[in-house]
C-alpha cells in the first residue's frame, strides 16, 4: 500500500519547452510575424518555431554543448530570438540574453563572468561583436542571425572573429529531436542587471520559477493573456526576458508579433494595426513616441484593448491620455530583473470598482497588488515592518518562488531574513496597493535601461579641476530619469560645464553622458561623511534639464 502522506498525481518537471510544445501541439497553426531586420515581414506559426528551435537544439548537441552551459544572445525582438529562447533553454544549456545597450567593455565582462560559449548575434551588432569578440577569448563562436549571404555583406572582410550563419547552422539539421525530460531547477536563462552598484550581476532563473512566472504573467489580474490575443513585445527580450511575454504568450497560444529594431511611434503604430494587435507592453519612454505619433496624425487605435507600462513609473498623464483619447485601458507593473520580473500590477478589484472614479484612477497610478506568488512588505528603519496605510515609506522586500536566492557566481546571499531587498522605497495601502516613492539604490533609469551614478562620479572627479561630484537622476518628461552632475570645483579651478562634459566622452555610452552640470561650493554629508544623496534629490527636484522642457506628453 502506497503511503496516503503523498499526492498520487504524474511527476512532471516544469520545463521552458513544454511552453512552446504546449503551442505547437494546441495552437499550432497560429502566427508568430516579426519584422526583421532584413526589412521585410516575416511570419510563420509556432509549429514552425517548434521545428526550428528542435534543428538549433540539434545543432548545438553537434557543437558539443552540454546541460548547463551558457549560450548567449545579442538580439532584437524576432522569431529567431524565439528559437535561441527555446532550442537553447530546451536543450538543457542555459539562454544568457546580453542587453546590446551596454558599453562594449561592460558587455565583455558579462560574457566573460558568465563564462558564454556561444553568442548568437543580429547582424544589426556586426559592429559591436567585431569591438567585443577580441575581449572574449573564451567564447568558441560567433553565430550571426542570418544567412551566409549576410555575413559577408554586414562584416568587415578583415575580421578574425570566428562566424557562423545561423541560417547554415540550423539547416544541417531536420528538427526530429525530442526534448529532453530535465530536472526543473535546471537552470533556464540568465539576466544580468546593471540596476545595484558595482559590476552588473545576473539572475539565473530555473525552468520551475519560468514556467510559474509564466503562469503568474497570464493572469486575467496579472498581464493578462488569451489565444483570442495578438500580443506585441516592445520591452525588450534582452531586457528580463521580455517581462515573460515569450513564455505567457505561448502559454495561451497567443499571436506574437514582434517589432525588430524599430520602435519608433510610426513604425509601431503601423505593426499593430496592420496585425490587429490586442495588447502590447513597454516602458513609457516608448509610449512617449507613439503617443506624439498619435497626436501628430490624428490616428485611432482599432484593435490595440490594453498595454503593460512598467520599468519605471507610469506618468499619470499617459495613463489618462492613453484610457480617456484612445480607450485603451493601461496596466502600470513593476518588478525586477531579480524577480523574472513581474513582482505587482495595478488592476483594480470588485470593491474598489465600486468607489469614485478618482479614487480608482488614484488606485491605478500605483504600482499595484502582488500576484500571487510574489509576497512584498516595507521595512522601517529598525527593521520592523510597516503598515499597510498608504502612507508609511520603508524599504520595499519581496519573496516567492520566482525571486533570486543569490545572483549568479557569488556567494554571498544578499537575502534578509529569507526576504530580497529591491533597494526601492514604497508604501503598502490598506487595499494591498503597493507604491514607490523613491530609491535606496544608487543608480538612475533612463528609458528603461541603467546608468551607474557611481561610474559617472568616478569619471567627473577623475578630472584634475573637479575637488568632489555628485551624480543624481533627475525627473525628464521623455526618459524619465537623467543624470545630473552636481561638483565642487578645487581652488581656483577655471573648469567650465562644456569642458567637464567633455570629459566623459570615449569612457561611458554616449547615452550615459550626463544631461547638464551645475557647480556649488558644497555638498550635503552625513555626520560620518556620507554623501546625502537624498538630500541631494530634494534640492533638484525641480531642477529643468536642457531640452526637458519640450518633452512633456
Ligand atoms: P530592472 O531590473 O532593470 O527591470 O529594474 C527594476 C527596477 O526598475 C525596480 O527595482 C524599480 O526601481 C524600477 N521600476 C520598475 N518598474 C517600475 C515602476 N512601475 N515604477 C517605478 N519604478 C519601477
Amino acid at each position: 500500500m502506497t503511503s496516503p502522506l503523498y499526492g498520487q498525481m504524474m511527476e512532471v518537471p516544469l520545463l521552458a519547452s513544454s511552453l512552446l510544445s504546449h503551442a505547437s501541439r494546441h495552437f499550432g497553426d497560429n502566427e508568430i510575424v516579426s519584422r526583421r531586420i532584413e526589412g521585410d515581414i516575416h511570419r510563420y506559426t509556432y509549429r514552425d518555431c517548434e521545428k526550428r528551435a528542435k534543428q538549433l537544439a540539434q545543432a548545438l548537441s553537434a557543437l558539443g554543448v552540454e546541460q548547463g552551459e551558457r549560450i548567449a544572445t545579442l538580439a532584437w525582438n524576432g522569431y529567431r530570438h524565439l528559437e535561441c529562447y527555446y532550442g537553447i533553454s530546451g536543450m538543457g544549456a542555459v539562454c544568457h540574453t546580453i542587453n546590446p545597450r551596454l558599453f562594449p567593455d561592460q558587455i565583455a565582462f558579462i560574457i566573460d563572468h558568465a563564462d558564454d560559449a556561444y553568442v548568437f548575434f543580429d547582424m544589426t551588432f556586426g559592429p559591436l561583436v567585431e569591438i567585443v569578440a577580441p575581449q572574449c577569448p573564451n567564447v568558441k563562436g560567433w553565430i550571426a542571425l542570418g544567412d551566409a549571404a549576410c555575413i559577408e555583406e554586414q562584416l568587415s572582410s578583415n575580421t578574425s572573429v570566428p562566424m557562423m550563419s545561423y541560417e547554415t547552422l540550423i539547416g544541417a539539421h531536420d528538427g526530429d529531436y525530442e526534448w529532453p525530460m530535465l530536472d526543473e531547477r535546471q537552470a533556464s536563462f540568465l539576466c544580468y542587471t546593471s540596476g545595484t552598484t558595482g559590476n552588473p550581476k545576473g539572475a539565473l532563473y530555473s525552468h520551475r520559477s519560468t514556467v510559474l512566472h509564466a503562469y503568474g504573467a497570464a493572469l486575467p489580474d496579472a498581464m493578462g493573456a488569451s489565444s483570442s490575443d495578438a500580443i506585441l513585445p516592445v520591452v525588450p527580450m534582452f531586457h528580463v526576458n521580455a517581462w515573460g511575454i515569450p513564455h505567457a504568450a505561448p502559454l495561451v497560444g497567443a499571436k506574437l508579433v514582434f517589432p525588430g529594431k524599430d520602435l519608433d511611434g510610426k513604425s509601431l503604430y503601423e505593426l499593430m494595426e496592420t496585425e490587429g494587435v490586442t495588447y502590447s507592453a513597454g516602458v513609457p519612454t516608448v509610449w512617449m513616441g507613439l503617443l506624439n505619433h498619435m497626436k501628430q496624425h490624428d490616428a485611432r487605435f482599432s484593435t490595440l484593448k490594453r498595454t503593460v507600462i512598467g520599468g519605471s513609473a507610469c506618468p499619470p498623464a499617459m495613463l489618462r491620455i492613453f484610457e480617456e483619447d484612445y480607450g485603451v485601458q493601461v496596466i502600470h507593473a513593476w518588478g525586477m530583473t531579480e524577480m523574472s520580473p513581474l513582482g505587482t500590477l495595478s488592476r483594480l478589484s470588485f470593491r474598489q470598482k465600486q468607489r469614485p472614479l478618482d479614487a480608482q484612477r488614484h488606485s491605478l497610478e500605483k504600482q499595484g497588488h502582488a500576484i500571487f506568488g510574489v509576497d512584498m512588505k516595507v521595512v522601517g528603519d529598525d527593521g520592523r515592518e510597516l503598515p499597510w496605510d498608504g502612507k508609511s515609506f520603508g524599504d520595499l522586500y519581496v519573496r516567492g518562488p520566482w525571486v533570486i536566492d543569490r545572483y549568479f557566481r557569488r556567494d554571498d546571499s544578499p537575502l534578509v531574513d529569507g526576504w530580497f531587498p529591491t533597494g526601492d522605497v514604497a508604501t503598502i495601502d490598506q487595499d494591498g496597493f503597493m507604491q514607490i516613492t523613491d530609491r535606496s539604490k544608487d543608480v538612475i533609469k533612463s528609458g528603461g535601461e541603467w546608468i551607474s551614478s557611481i561610474d559617472l562620479e568616478n569619471i567627473a572627479v577623475s578630472h584634475p579641476q573637479v575637488a568632489e561630484a555628485a551624480c543624481i537622476a533627475c525627473a525628464h518628461p521623455k526618459w524619465t530619469e537623467r543624470p545630473l552632475i552636481v561638483a565642487v570645483l578645487k581652488p581656483d579651478a577655471t573648469l567650465t560645464r562644456e569642458e567637464l562634459l567633455a570629459h566623459f566622452e570615449g569612457k561611458v555610452a554616449k547615452w550615459w553622458i550626463p544631461d547638464d552640470v551645475v557647480f556649488a561650493d558644497e555638498l550635503p554629508h552625513t555626520a560620518t561623511g556620507k554623501l546625502q544623496k537624498v538630500r541631494l534629490r530634494e534640492q533638484y527636484r525641480e531642477y529643468v534639464l536642457p531640452g526637458a522642457a519640450e518633452n512633456s506628453v
